[in-house]
Formats: structure tokens, C-alpha cells, sequence
């Protein structure tokens, strides 16, 4: 029979698939000796079993009762016994952590009869009914999915009728009377006195939970898969809330905001660990508790020491201390802000801890793009309307919304106004561009959830009152509603009324040159990761650059070269006309006339750009889109022409455009008359390109550049439509004098280009895959309609995790891409193969570029870094024995 139990003592921290994250670590915890409650954890079989079949896999409930024997008899207490009851803690761990699921049940164990056991050994009788009110709260809401608030409203009036020192036990008692009645009438029978039951149902709860909306919004979000259900931990109570020598915290072994050395955290006394992530209250810094209680403190860093050297990385902590006595309630690598993670990677590097390899995989593109973001300009920032607590970095400016829905409906930037945020608010979060909350500190839901997904956020402003009903707030006597703009600083913490003007980040300074590396912490550490990273790094990194400042800005960004220059782009603006002038030419006097008037152009942009890129390689593809795209729309010329009619006028130029727009219109444009279908259909049209591009090659040379100018041909579905297009342009190059040699190649973006890689590879000395198309193509998405039409509801499906034009498809696409590899360069084994789809500077696709053997990603020229980061990445993690290289 499978087991589905672990004892702490059993399992250790390799085993997060079955043990969940938090089983895990717990587990690697008692096995260092550190003082861990008693506990086991049910595995994600028996998860998986029971989502699978809704009913508990065979046994699970006898094993669970064995476990828990094990543990009654080491503690020689006894679950249900009403002298001293066993008491136990029921908790939600998956795989990867989930703050948007956290279902916690604590005080398992508890009914009429124990909760007064409870109170005779505690001594303490407002303790036990308090204890017995949270359980009927937490099992009500999440066995039964009783709303919270019913039971919170109730508190809160106990709370307003109580003395100074809070609700009497009398008070309490009678509280717990109103919880069951409450209990009673949303779940239709009786709140359940047997504690095995208790617990028993508090473990299915918890499976079920995996399929909460919450869970799904948040996994969705995180890229965590749906199929890999949760661990239930179950653990020996302890009591944070037993006095003022009892508490909890929370704890990181390094700034997680920052990664500056030392430790941080919030503690919060007389409180049970749930108070303190639901920023209920607000926390003291966890310095505090040096004075409070000495002893506790330094153990707890004696702790906080050896973990980070046992897991060579940052990690946080709960713990509580029961009546002067520290226990350790979790721990994991902890998250971070983008750059804590860069500074965190670069120390741990410098202090011996971690390679510079291991270094270079704790950070990622995302990351590096977070941090190239502006922030607040503040020296012209006028004087804060409040100060929160900075929670999560970056600079967010937006209009006041004040709840979820509101959010994911605005038209542009929103800040998310909250007193304190819930796992309900998630979607909210995720479509606002920063979060505020009156509540909590930097360990409250908010903070953790916003740092995760890199959102802007501010909490525990406690000056603001928030009215969520009226849909305002108010500080002082100034009330801020809803749709005004509002700016915050997720750094700082301050608020600020209206738009502050942001500043470069210091990253993005230092990457534009501006910066020495040594200017601050986190730019040394970005210096040092992204140099090992191109020291590793095999692929190489082009741009995306159409004119000279793009190309002169992708250079500065570490691009080696231009992987695209899309040549459409220099036929805008002013020079539409002269396409126009080329598309309504009937006569070949006239269509070589307006060829002639293009030329000079596009050789002068052409120098620029190879001046800009000297010594580099320049790859010019020749012109793609369907003509139309030069000509004004039809229904604007259709309506320009009738208007004219109308007024018994001559509609001239517009009539003759209008039926120039009718003969090249295509019902799918796309698969039309583009490309390199273009080129052949349109006589003069390539040969003037290419004679631009080697005349203009030829005029650096003479003036001492170095141009390394290549052609490339787009769209190409048969290597005998290049082979036609190729021959021309030999005939043109041998015309030109003094021009370099200069490579014919094509891009790969039709699924029968990949497909006859091989044919098509004799005429090509390089290959570019175009993703963009060639995932249009592939998948028969419209390129320029689905992301506004169904991929909405793909991804809220999850029949895609992510775009396949954000993300290449790996197992589709990148299977053509595969072949078109192996196929290209089985003909021409020298064959340079790139990418310059889009997908080249997402660090996702780039690992996959990496492993199928690409020379080079093109991507944008912001992206560079990025790609130069994952490039380095991928090196490292596809196997790559550089350890010495440290
Ligand atoms: C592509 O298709 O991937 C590509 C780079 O070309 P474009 O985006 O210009 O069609
Ligand atoms: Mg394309």
C-alpha cells in the first residue's frame, strides 16, 4: 500500500513534491536538531488521490491515526483527552509556496469538553474559549466556507463592549455560544465535538482548497501548474497568545527588500502566527524582541545563522514563543524583491557560499527587467500626503480604486486602495499597478503577494482611514476618492497626491553608461552577474533596431549586432508617399522613377545604421508587409471619395488611391501578397534594397568602417522563391563597387520553410527564425486578433499558461524549430542560425533557443540585458562545467 504519512523525522528538504514546501523544510528542520513541534505531513498522493476521486485514498485515515499515536505517546498528551488536550494545527503546503491559498485550520481538538482542560493547564481561561471561538471561525470558513465576516462582526462587537484588557472569559464564552449558533445555521448541524472528525475533515478541507478560485487565479498567475495538489502539515500546537512572554513573528535571514546583510522581521506579542500575515495588528520590528526577551532573540539568530548556511540562501522564518520557549513553525527560501535577489546572488557568491554559476541561476531576466524601471524622482516630489511601509519596490502611479472588481475593469493605471488585502483581492492586485493598505507590514498578505509578482507596494499606512463603501479615504482632513491619482513609492513607502515624476533606475543608468558599477550595492551586484553571464553565455545577443539611436542604444546594451532591421520602418511618415507613388505606377518608367526617388534614402539610413553597428553584423531584411499597409484604409478612402462625390467634386488622387486600395485588397492580408512574394511580384523593388545596403557598405568602407551587412529575405515557404530572389541580388552586389561580400539568408517563419529546411539551406548562408510567424502559421492564430479575442479565456481555461506569442511553444513551434535546425544544418554545416521573433528576449524561450544549438537571440534593444542574463542562465543550467570560473 502507498504511504501517505510522514513523520517530520522521515522526510527531509528533497522531497517537496510529495511533502509540499513547508513538510519539506519542516522536515529538514527536526533532522538539524532545531525545535520543530511534533508533527506529520499527508502527502500530495493522497491529494491527488482524493481530487481525483473525491473520496480519501484507501487507509489514509488509519495511517494518520498512527502517526498521531506516535506522537500523543512522545508527548504523553492525548487529542481529545479533557484534562490536558493535545491540540493540534492543520495547514495547506504545496510544492511551491502559495500565499494565495494559506488555509490554516489551528486548535484541532478543541470542544466543550477540553476547552475547559485547556484552560485549568494554561491557567488561563480567556485563552481557552478565545482558542475555541478561532477554531469554530477557521473550521466554519474553511471547512464549510461560513463568511468570515459573520463571525467577525460578533467579535468586533465583544471587542467594543469589553474593558481595556480586552473581552472577559465570560465574554468569550458567551462568543463562542453566538460562533456555534452561527456554525449551526450556515452548515445545518451542530459544530463537530469529536476531535478526530475535526481533524479528518480538516484534511479534506484542505485538499479541496487546492481548487479554490483564489488558488487557481494565483497559480495561473505564477505559472504553477493545476495537477500537482497540496501537502497538509500537521503539527503539535503552540501558543503564541499565552501572555506577554508568549508571541510570534516572522523573520528573514537578509533584508528582503533590499538584501542588505543582518536580520529583519515583525513581531507581534500575545498573537498566534495568523495575525501577524493577516496584518491584523500592527507588528513591532523583530529588534524589539532583543529587549523583550533576550534569550529568545539570540537563539532565534543561532537558528536563522545555521539555516542560511545549511540552504546557502535567503530564508524566512515563523516561529512563536510560548512562555519564554522559541519554537520553529517554517521556514523556506524566502522571496525577495528583484533587487534583494541580485544583491543576495552577488554576496553569497562574494562570501564562498554559492559558485558563480549558482549565483547566476538564482536570478532571473524578470528580474533584470523589473529593475530597469523608473522610480520617483523625489528630489522635485512635493511633500508626502502620508508614509507607509515600503513593502515592495518600484514607482506606481495610478488612479484610486478600491476593490478587485474595479481594478480589472479601469482603463489605464490603477492603485489598489485596501485597509488590509485577502487572497479574494488577488485578481485586483494583479491588474492594478500598485497596492496600498492602511494595515499590515512588510510580512502582511499584501506585501508578499505584490513583492512575488513584482507589484508596486506601499502598507501599513495606517494614517489613511479607508471607507471601501463610500469609495474614499482620508487623511487628515483631506478626502481622496475614487479616479483620483495617486502616486506611490513601494521603496519609501510615501504617498503622494497626483503624478510624481519618476527617474531612471540606477540599473538602467548603469547599463546606458551612466553609472560606474560600484555606485551602489545593487548595481555592483547586477555588474557582476551579468559579466558572468556573458563569460558562460554561448549564444550570442543581436537587437531588434531599425534606426541609428536604437542601434547606437542596443550597442551600449550589450547587443552584438542587429539580428532584424525591419526595413518597412523606413518607408513612414513623409515617405509613404513615395511608396504610394511606387504602388499606383502602372508604366515601368514610372514604377523605376519612384524606385530611383527611394533609394537615396534608404542608403542613408543604411550608412548611419552601419556606422552605428561597425564591426558588426547587420542583418537587413527586405521588405515584408502586404503594400496595403502604405495605403490609407479603405473605409476612410471610400468615405473621403463619396464625400467628394456628394459635393459634386472631384475626388482626384483619393479615387485613383481608392482603386489601388480595392486591386491590392486580400481578404487575409497575412498569407497574401508579402514577403518575399512581394519582391518577386513587384519588379525593382528587392534590387533597389539591395543595392542601397552594398552602395552604402561600399561608402563605409571608403570612409575606414568595417560593415558587416547582410541580406535576409523574408517569408519564404520554397527554396526556389529565395533561389530567385538570391540570384538578383548576386547580380545587383556584383554591380556595386567596393562593397564587402554580403551574405544572402532567410528567415524561417512558415511551417514548410522549417519543413524543407534542408532544400532551403543550399541557398541560404543563414537562418533567422521568424517566430512571430511562424507560431501565426503554425497554430492558425491570427497574430493581430486573438490576444484581443479568445486567448482571454484560453488562459483563464488553462489551455495555455501563457501567450505562444509571449512564450514560444516548445512542443509545437520549437519542434519545427528543432528540425529546421538539424535539417539546415545537415545541408550547410556552417549554417548561422538566429531568432528574431519576439520570443528572443523572453528568458523562457531563450532557454529553449539555448538547448536547440541557435547561434544567437534578436530582441529588442531594452531586452538585451535580459537576454544576455538568460543566455548566461541557460549555459549554466543546461550542464555547462564552468565551476571554476568563479
Ligand atoms: C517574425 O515573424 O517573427 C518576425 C520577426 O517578423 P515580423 O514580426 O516583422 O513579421
Ligand atoms: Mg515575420
Amino acid at each position: 500500500m502507498p504511504k501517505y504519512v510522514y513523520d517530520f523525522i522521515e522526510g527531509d528538504r528533497s522531497r517537496a513534491d510529495l511533502l509540499g514546501g513547508k513538510g519539506a523544510n519542516l522536515a529538514e528542520m527536526t533532522r538539524l536538531g532545531l525545535p520543530v513541534p511534533p508533527g506529520f505531513t499527508v502527502t500530495t498522493d493522497a491529494c491527488r488521490a482524493f481530487l481525483a476521486t473525491g473520496a480519501p485514498p484507501d487507509g489514509l485515515y488509519e495511517e494518520i491515526n498512527a502517526h498521531l499515536r506516535q506522537i500523543e505517546a512522545r508527548l504523553d498528551r492525548w487529542l481529545g483527552d479533557p484534562a490536558d488536550p493535545l491540540l493540534l494545527a492543520v495547514r495547506s503546503g504545496g510544492r511551491y509556496s502559495m500565499p494565495g491559498m494559506m488555509e490554516t485550520i489551528l486548535d484541532i481538538g478543541l470542544n466543550d469538553a477540553t476547552v475547559a482542560g485547556l484552560a485549568a493547564h494554561s491557567g488561563d481561561e480567556r485563552f481557552a474559549w478565545d482558542s475555541y471561538r478561532r477554531l469554530i471561525q477557521m473550521f466554519g470558513r474553511t471547512v464549510h466556507g461560513v463568511p468570515a465576516e459573520e463571525f467577525e462582526h460578533e467579535l468586533a462587537a465583544v471587542r467594543a463592549t469589553a474593558g481595556p484588557g480586552g473581552p472577559s472569559a465570560e465574554q468569550l464564552r458567551d462568543l463562542v455560544d453566538t460562533y456555534k449558533k452561527i456554525f449551526a445555521r450556515h452548515v445545518g448541524h451542530d459544530f463537530p465535538q469529536a476531535p478526530h472528525e475535526q481533524l479528518f475533515l480538516a484534511v479534506r478541507a484542505v485538499f479541496s482548497s487546492w481548487h479554490s478560485e483564489r488558488a487557481r487565479v494565483y497559480r495561473r498567475q505564477e505559472r504553477i501548474p493545476d495537477d500537482l495538489g497540496t501537502a497538509v502539515t500537521v503539527m503539535a500546537m503552540v501558543f503564541g497568545n499565552l501572555g506577554p512572554d508568549s508571541g510570534t513573528g516572522v523573520a528573514f535571514t537578509r533584508d528582503p527588500a533590499t538584501g542588505a546583510p543582518g536580520v529583519y522581521g515583525d513581531y507581534l506579542t500575545d498573537a498566534q502566527g495568523e495575525d501577524v500575515v493577516a496584518g491584523i495588528r500592527n507588528t513591532v520590528p523583530l529588534t524589539e524582541l532583543e529587549r523583550l526577551d533576550p534569550a529568545s532573540y539570540h537563539r532565534l539568530r543561532q537558528i536563522m545563522a545555521t539555516l542560511e548556511r545549511h540552504y546557502r540562501d535567503l530564508c524566512d522564518v515563523e516561529f512563536t514563543i510560548e512562555r519564554g520557549r522559541l519554537w520553529m513553525l517554517q521556514t523556506r527560501v524566502g522571496k525577495r524583491t528583484a533587487a534583494a535577489a541580485f544583491v543576495i546572488a552577488a554576496q553569497l557568491a562574494e562570501e564562498g557560499l554559492v559558485t558563480a554559476d549558482e549565483a547566476l541561476t538564482r536570478v532571473t531576466g524578470a528580474q533584470l527587467a523589473h529593475l530597469m524601471f523608473p522610480a520617483f524622482d523625489t528630489a522635485v516630489a512635493p511633500a508626502p500626503l502620508a508614509v507607509g511601509v515600503g513593502a515592495s519596490p518600484g514607482a506606481a502611479v495610478g488612479r484610486v480604486v478600491f476593490d478587485s472588481a474595479a481594478a480589472t475593469t479601469a482603463d489605464g493605471p490603477v492603485i489598489l486602495v485596501r485597509p488590509e488585502t485577502n487572497p479574494d483581492d488577488l485578481p485586483g492586485m494583479i491588474a492594478a499597478a500598485g497596492v496600498l493598505t492602511s494595515r499590515g507590514g512588510k510580512t502582511s498578505h499584501a506585501a508578499v503577494v505584490a513583492r512575488g509578482m513584482g507589484r508596486t507596494c506601499v502598507c501599513g499606512a495606517d494614517a489613511l482611514r479607508i471607507d471601501v463603501e463610500r469609495g474614499e479615504f482620508t487623511v487628515g482632513d483631506r478626502v481622496v476618492r475614487a479616479g483620483e491619482l495617486i502616486s506611490i513609492d513601494g521603496t519609501s513607502g510615501r504617498i503622494w497626491l497626483g503624478e510624481v515624476p519618476a527617474q531612471p533606475s540606477p540599473v538602467a543608468r548603469y547599463l546606458a553608461g551612466e553609472l560606474r558599477p560600484e555606485a551602489d550595492p545593487l548595481v555592483a551586484a547586477v555588474h557582476r552577474l551579468l559579466a558572468h553571464a556573458d563569460l558562460v553565455r554561448r549564444l550570442g545577443v543581436r537587437a531588434n533596431a531599425d534606426t541609428p539611436a536604437d542601434a547606437r542604444r542596443a550597442r551600449r546594451l550589450g547587443a552584438t549586432g542587429i539580428g532584424l532591421c525591419r526595413t518597412e520602418h523606413m518607408f513612414l511618415g513623409e515617405r509613404r508617399a513615395l511608396v504610394e507613388r511606387l504602388i499606383l505606377a502602372d508604366r515601368p518608367a514610372e514604377v523605376a522613377a519612384a524606385l530611383d526617388a527611394l533609394l537615396p534614402l534608404q542608403r542613408a539610413d543604411f550608412v548611419e545604421l552601419l556606422a552605428a553597428m561597425d564591426g558588426l553584423p547587420v542583418t537587413v531584411r527586405l521588405l515584408d508587409p502586404p503594400l496595403h499597409e502604405f495605403l490609407p484604409p479603405l473605409a476612410e478612402l471610400t468615405a473621403r471619395v463619396a464625400v467628394a462625390r456628394a459635393r459634386g467634386e472631384d475626388p482626384g488622387r483619393d479615387a485613383t488611391l481608392l482603386a489601388a486600395v480595392r486591386r491590392t485588397h486580400e481578404a487575409n492580408p497575412m498569407l497574401g501578397l508579402r514577403g518575399v512574394r512581394l519582391g518577386l511580384l513587384v519588379p525593382g523593388l528587392f534590387a533597389m534594397q539591395v543595392r542601397a545596403l552594398a552602395e552604402a557598405a561600399a561608402q563605409r568602407v571608403r570612409s575606414g568602417g568595417d560593415p558587416r551587412p547582410e541580406i535576409m529575405v523574408p517569408l519564404v515557404g520554397d527554396v526556389r522563391e529565395l533561389a530567385a530572389v538570391a540570384d538578383e541580388a548576386r547580380r545587383v552586389l556584383a554591380e556595386v563597387d567596393g562593397a564587402p561580400e554580403i551574405p544572402v539568408g532567410t528567415m524561417i517563419e512558415t511551417p514548410r520553410a522549417a519543413l524543407t529546411a534542408g532544400e532551403i539551406a543550399a541557398e541560404a548562408r543563414f537562418f533567422s527564425l521568424g517566430t512571430n510567424d511562424l507560431t501565426q502559421t503554425t497554430w492558425a492564430f491570427s497574430r493581430d486578433d486573438v490576444e484581443g479575442s479568445f486567448f482571454p479565456a484560453y488562459l483563464a481555461r488553462g489551455i495555455f499558461p501563457v501567450s505562444p506569442f509571449e512564450s514560444l511553444d516548445v512542443t509545437g513551434v520549437g519542434r519545427l524549430v528543432r528540425l529546421a535546425v538539424a535539417e539546415g544544418r545537415a545541408t550547410r554545416p556552417e549554417l548561422t542560425v538566429g531568432v528574431c521573433g519576439e520570443h528572443g528576449g523572453d528568458p523562457d524561450s531563450i532557454a529553449f533557443f539555448a538547448a536547440a544549438g541557435l547561434d544567437y537571440v534578436s530582441c529588442s534593444p531594452y531586452r538585451v540585458p535580459v537576454a544576455r542574463l538568460a543566455a548566461g542562465r541557460a549555459a549554466v543550467e543546461s550542464g555547462t562545467d564552468t565551476s571554476d570560473s568563479r
